[in-house]
């Protein structure tokens, strides 16, 4: 499945002073040389960061408009991104879908058109407690998917971060069982919906309260590709040590 690959997400937090500091504490760390690695700092600092950031580690953005700029006051395009040397969006993440409200067919636009603008998608999906408790898990997981697959004609620059809400900002992560069967599940997705090819090339990463004391476990499981890291990823020491977590 290629390799191993670990996002930050620093959502909402930070400030110039310091994101400086985690800066410079990324720039000195001993990274893995066999990792794929991003941070996606808030809109604000992106420039910031590339400018000072290492070329080890790629930029993301924590979102995108659905089309080319103009009058849409409050949006980035993904144009503008590109422009900034960012390389990777996040999109789908469960704060957009159920605190923003973003829809399943706006997120799925959003991504194809990062995609045709030659921006890498982290595309998130996940389910709620509740929706777990229901048995709905897959359910949900397979229509966030096929709202993604529905709209983008190619799965090449595509990273797929299943964070079950529930253990997002939680400190609940879920067990490496837990999420090895939605990976698989969502591999299997991809075999029979998309391709086999795509399926066995497509990373599938796990995101919610991945920590530097519960990466390793996790990224024993054979269908966990990676991490989409929130609240530790804020900390470079402790991004370098689930960085460093992989097999
Ligand atoms: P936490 O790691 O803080 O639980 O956040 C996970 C997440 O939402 C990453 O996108």
């Amino acid at each position: 499945t290629g390799k191993f690959f670990v996002g930050g997400n620093w959502k909402c937090n930070g400030t110039k002073d310091s994101i400086k500091q985690l800066v410079s504490d990324l720039n000195s760390a001993t990274l893995e040389p066999d990792v794929d690695i991003v941070v996606g700092p808030p809109f604000v600092y992106l420039d910031q960061v590339k400018s000072s950031l290492t070329d080890r580690i790629e930029i993301a953005a924590q979102n995108s408009w659905i089309n080319k700029g103009g009058a849409f006051t409050g949006e980035i395009s993904a144009e503008q991104l590109k422009d900034i040397g960012c390389k990777w969006v996040i999109l789908g993440h469960s704060e957009r879908r159920h605190v923003i409200g973003e829809n399943d067919e706006f997120i799925g636009k959003k991504a194809a058109y990062a995609l045709g603008q030659n921006l890498g998608v982290i595309a998130c999906i996940g389910e709620l407690l509740e929706e777990r408790e229901a048995g709905k898990t897959f359910d949900v997981c397979f229509k966030q998917l096929k709202a993604y697959a529905d709209a983008v004609s190619s799965w090449d620059n595509i990273v797929i971060a299943y964070e079950p809400v529930w253990a997002i900002g939680t400190g609940k992560v879920a067990s490496p069982e837990q999420a090895q069967e939605v990976h698989v599940a969502v591999r299997d997705w991809l075999t029979k919906n998309v391709s086999a090819d795509v399926a066995s090339k497509t990373r599938i990463i796990y995101g919610g309260s991945v920590n530097a004391g519960n990466s390793a476990e996790l990224a024993k499981k054979e269908d966990i590709d990676g991490f989409l890291v929130g609240g530790a990823s804020l900390k470079g020491a402790d991004f370098a040590t689930i960085i460093n977590s992989v097999t």
